[in-house]
């Protein structure tokens, strides 16, 4: 996808105040896909990490068209603004999608997308809902397209990128023809849309190959400031780039508290709109956010048993760079989940536009083991705001909790042993830190929680309850000292797999 493929369109002209916000929102989507292009340029020119391989994995473009004027061109949309009786029926709770293969799909390609549609469509339903409108989605192969896939709401097109490695494209498509649920009224928050279609991908390729499936980014890069801005590639500035997989833990943990949540979520996202005299296109981003977080919170009004929305304000995912304008700050990079032996660290400071400026000051780094013992002392320099040193070398269960300090800001990170973090299998269930007791006790209740579900042992500050991968739901996460009396709790929710908890 290039910017001159937006092209132009005739389309019935909207008053000027629509035509304004309209610019507004063309130039939002051309900075956006320049920026992408240009991420995506870069990131070819060195071998990405972990964490990015997984995010360009699930990379797309929504593609809107646009006319003379700069109107996005909604075909299906407007039809809801024309014909009355029209909006009865895309309301319908019969709303399907049908599919057509263009010429540029091969024949043995079109076989087994269909196979796809034949399995995974109905999951989809199942866990999605209705779509919005009853339209017929093209499907189209580009071999040089720049992205895994796109999906272009003015024509109602998928585009693939052919790969030898059908299960790539299986996935890309999947993630598309979910927006094709939403199609013209696609949500236009990416933490939301892209967030939520994700999840729902991940879910439905879960039950299609018949796994639990395994959802650790969450608690690696959602826990605190720490790990706030994973989703923030410093080159990219004023935008909150695609950490599809972390914002998909955010939603997946409603989805965890309740499975109906997406597909209430729908429902309620489309009858919003079917008793709405205001079209999506014409809310500001904070508006349609307002409306549609009164949505889930009356759907979801206790997400991991706190006030929905002071559990929203603290999903860091989904913090925007200005968040941290006129702050320093320290990211260890990729977080928990690394199975990297080296700890690395990212320090910026973020100025007023919420550009991340690279620092190149001077760490003092210490580290300490369960014990209370300094295991490790030393300066480093970030340089080009980066910084790294290796892990140290140590066996059976244990951590370091490190400090890092700079002029300006400071920073923890713990290292655990005895875990396996370098799997994405569910082998460690609830794992994690504790640094009120040394040795002790954990119970795992389950809501509504009559009795431990699971219990593990504590050894050197750290715990994993393997037995708990397999579970998932509103947890109570209970730390009791070496005499089994209580210290202290956690609530969380949590899908299927790992799930790392820090009793700080
Ligand atoms: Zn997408």
């Amino acid at each position: 996808m290039t910017k001159d493929q937006v092209v132009s369109l005739t389309q019935p002209s909207r008053n000027t105040k629509e035509e304004k916000s309209k610019e507004d929102t063309r130039k939002k989507i051309d900075q956006k896909v320049n920026q992408e292009v240009e991420k995506i340029s870069k990131a070819k020119t060195k071998t990405p990490t972990l964490e990015e391989a997984e995010e360009q994995k699930f990379q797309d473009y929504i593609v809107i068209l646009v006319d003379k004027k700069g109107n996005d061109i909604l075909p299906d949309a407007e039809k809801l603004k024309t014909k009355a009786s029209f909006l009865e029926k895309v309301f319908a709770a019969t709303n399907e999608l049908t599919f057509g293969f263009g010429t540029s799909v091969p024949n043995d390609q079109a076989r087994q997308l269909q196979e796809v549609i034949n399995k995974a469509y109905p999951i989809a339903k199942e866990i999605y809902g209705q779509p919005f409108f009853n339209i017929n989605v093209r499907v189209e192969y580009q071999p040089d397209l720049i992205v895994g896939g796109t999906y272009n709401q003015s024509l109602n097109v998928i585009t693939l990128r052919s790969s030898s490695e059908f299960f790539n494209v299986r996935e890309t498509f999947i993630h598309e023809f979910l927006h094709a649920f939403h199609d013209d009224y696609m949500i236009p928050l990416m933490h939301w849309e892209e967030g939520m279609v994700t999840q729902v991908g991940n879910e439905i390729s879960d039950r299609m190959d018949n796994r639990l499936g395994d959802h650790p980014p969450y608690s690696g890069y959602n826990m605190d400031s720490r790990c706030t801005f994973s989703n923030v590639q410093p080159k990219i500035p004023g935008l909150r780039p695609g950490n599809y997989l972390v914002w998909a833990c955010v939603w997946d943990k409603l989805y965890a508290e309740g499975q109906n949540f997406f597909k209430r979520f729908n429902a309620n996202y489309y009858s919003f709109f079917k008793n709405s005299t205001t079209p999506l296109y014409s809310f500001s981003s904070s508006q349609i956010e307002n409306e549609l977080k009164k949505i889930v919170y009356n759907i979801s009004p206790k997400p991991e048993g706190q006030d929905f929305y002071a559990w929203y304000k603290y999903q860091y995912a989904f913090w925007s760079p200005t968040t941290y304008a006129g702050k320093y700050v320290i990211k260890p990079f990729p977080g928990l989940v690394s199975p990297s032996s080296n700890n690395i660290l990212h320090y910026y400071y973020v100025d007023i536009q919420g550009t991340f400026i690279a620092r190149n000051d001077s760490a003092e780094i210490s580290g300490i083991n369960s014990n209370g013992n300094i295991v490790y002392k030393a300066t480093h320099m970030f340089r080009d705001g980066v910084l790294e040193w290796q892990r140290l070398a140590l066996s059976g269960f244990e951590k370091v909790k490190y400090t890092i300090k700079t002029p300006n800001a400071q920073q923890v990170l713990y290292n655990i042993y005895g875990v396996n973090l370098a799997t994405n299998e569910a082998t460690n269930g609830f794992f994690g830190v504790v640094n009120q007791v040394q040795n002790g006790n954990v119970a795992v209740f389950l809501a509504p929680y009559p009795t431990p579900v699971a219990r593990g042992k504590i050894v050197n500050g750290t715990f994993t309850i393997p037995t708990t991968g397999n579970l998932r739901g509103r947890f109570r996460i209970v730390v009791l000292n070496s005499n089994n009396k209580y210290v202290t709790e956690k609530t969380v929710t949590k899908n299927y797999g790992d799930y790392a908890v820090l009793f700080e």
